[in-house]
């Protein structure tokens, strides 16, 4: 098994069927790739190569000895998909500066940017509403503390940080 939970050394390697969850994983701030193929050797290789922890639906692939850190995910939803990961792998959840960090469409980190700097770029009602902006330079997309981002944010709390809460 793997014992890390320092979440700028934790990687992952996402099978096709998991698209939901490796954008959640993203949202959290985790480095996860998710290859538009589906050859379980090729991503066996990859996820060594790069230091990766394949994370498949895929029990069959996980038969083999010794292919590579792996966690075979359970279950068909993301929410329990993601409880999972978090549970046997014990990752903290950081909502203050981790969050956001990435770009949930394609894994590049996300830059702070200035307020001023935005201007031009976003809607007048955002502008005057919101201040903090982050940019990711792979797709070109601001991204800002708005409602999206506050109901993503409710949803994590939610289910990962209520701990008093049930369990359904
Ligand atoms: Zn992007």
């Amino acid at each position: 098994m793997i014992e890390n939970n320092n979440i700028e050394e934790i990687k992952f390697l996402a099978d096709r069927m998991l698209g939901k969850l490796v954008k959640w994983l993203r949202v959290l701030g985790y480095d996860t790739s998710y290859p538009s193929f589906d050859n379980g050797l090729s991503l066996i290789l990859i996820a060594r190569q790069e230091g990766r922890i394949l994370l498949t639906r895929d029990a069959n692939l996980i038969k083999r000895r010794n292919i590579c850190d792996f966690l075979f995910v359970k279950g068909d939803h993301w929410e329990e998909q993601l409880a999972g990961i978090i549970k046997g792998l014990k990752l903290k959840i950081d909502l203050n500066s981790k969050i956001f960090s990435r770009c949930s469409l394609c894994n590049t980190p996300t830059k702070d940017v200035d307020k001023k700097e935005v201007k031009n770029f976003v809607p007048s009602y955002v502008f005057s509403t919101q201040n903090r902006f982050v940019y990711c330079p792979s797709c070109k997309k601001y991204y800002w503390r708005g409602t999206h981002w506050k109901r993503m944010t409710q949803k994590i709390q939610k289910l990962f940080l209520n701990e008093s809460g049930n369990d359904s």
